[in-house]
């Protein structure tokens, strides 16, 4: 059977470099919903044409979602595959072609990950062609918003939870073949610094600058870093003033914290209210709003089961993963099927580097061994 699934996987290389190719030159940027929609109508299609049923969830705020299952009658112990549609590259960034050469591929997405997704349809198509696809309980979600934290497709996530026992993520992996068992959790808030405007030579005095209150406030949040811990909080945006001649009346900080571990990230979080709740200066006033973010990705018994047993597998087929020894430092879908209690397995998708950069590129020699990999561990899990 490993050899037969190779064999099929194999020679269906060509055509997911092809599809590989459509669905890069269609702009997936997270808010240009109608290329969104476009490939998930490509990749509903695929899904259909292997017999899975497809759902698709319309949206209105972002692109819609695509969810496959197999004809498998499994209800609430079902496999999830998940990849993401979107990219962060808008249509006119100048990211938008396609490019190969004999060893790699080019282009937005092809790592970050459209190559995932390809490798999850190689994977499928295998199977389906060895006729070993209905056996086995699948869910398929392709979700379309992943890059700015799936404000809309956890809703779906977590409407499919009861279905799932445990969740594969398609991200691209890790030098060395690295899976992710493990990824920071993110928390992002909003600060706002109210004071007074004056004339900064007449009036001086009247003003209550937000400038320098918010300034103070960058000192103190960054202090909150702690590299030991595996903690860093970022003021990564800064808006303030009006002109150089006038006392500041307003600023406006955007902030993250991270950590690899829910009570550190809870701390982290109170930490930045205290901070906010702290400040003592008359006539200035600060609020803090805390934005959608993502709890960690922590390593379980039950994920680091499944990263043995898909481990196993793919040694079955001769390729072979490690695991990734850190917490990853980016979050993703698996942050989310760990916050509803779904064992999770991340870095399944192609090899490559330079993911959110024009210089994004995706190994071709790696399509063929993760298929091959994800399609010989799901059949050590038919029913
Ligand atoms: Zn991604």
């Amino acid at each position: 059977m490993q050899n037969e699934l190779a064999a099929v996987i194999q020679d269906d290389l060509a055509w997911g470099l092809d599809f590989l190719e459509r669905i890069v030159r269609i702009n997936t940027f997270t808010k240009h919903r109608e290329g969104v929609n476009e490939v998930q109508s490509m990749l509903a299609e695929v899904l259909s044409d292997m017999d899975m049923d497809v759902e698709r969830v319309l949206e209105t705020e972002v692109g819609d979602q695509i969810i496959g299952r197999s004809s498998a009658p499994e209800e609430h112990s079902r496999i999830l595959l998940m990849g993401h549609v979107d990219t962060v590259f808008p249509p006119d960034g100048g990211f938008t072609e396609f490019s190969r050469d004999s060893d790699c591929v080019f282009g937005p997405g092809v790592l970050d990950m459209k190559g995932g997704l390809v490798v999850v349809l190689l994977a499928l198509r295998g199977l389906a062609r060895l006729g070993r696809l209905e056996s086995l309980p699948l869910t398929v979600f392709f979700n379309s918003d992943e890059e700015i934290a799936s404000p809309c497709s956890r809703k779906t996530l977590a409407r499919l939870a009861p279905e799932l026992r445990l969740g594969l993520v398609f991200e691209g992996d890790r030098p060395g073949n690295a899976l992710v068992t493990r990824r920071k959790g993110i928390a992002d808030f909003s600060i706002r610094v109210t004071g007074k405007a004056a004339h900064s030579g007449s009036r001086h005095s009247d003003g209550k600058s937000a400038i320098r209150v918010a300034a103070a406030l960058v000192e103190k949040i960054e202090a909150l870093t702690d590299y030991q811990e595996g903690a860093t909080a970022n003021v990564g945006l800064i808006k303030g003033g009006s002109a150089i001649n006038v006392v500041p009346e307003t600023a406006v900080l955007h902030l993250e914290v991270r950590a690899e571990r829910k009570e550190k990230l809870a701390s982290l979080r109170a930490a930045v209210q205290a901070i906010v709740d702290g400040v003592q200066c008359d006539g200035v006033k600060v609020s803090c709003t805390e934005l959608l973010g993502l709890e960690p990705l922590e390593e379980t018994p039950a994920s680091r089961e499944l990263f043995e047993a898909y481990r196993a597998a793919a040694a079955s087929i001769g390729h072979t993963v490690t695991l990734l020894g850190e917490a990853a430092g980016g979050g993703s879908d698996a942050n989310n099927l760990a916050a509803l209690g779904i064992p999770a397995l991340d870095g399944l998708g192609v090899s490559g580097a330079n993911l959110h950069t024009h210089q994004e590129y995706a190994r071709i020699d790696s399509f063929v061994p993760k298929a091959c990999a994800v399609a010989a561990y799901l059949l050590t899990q038919s029913s």
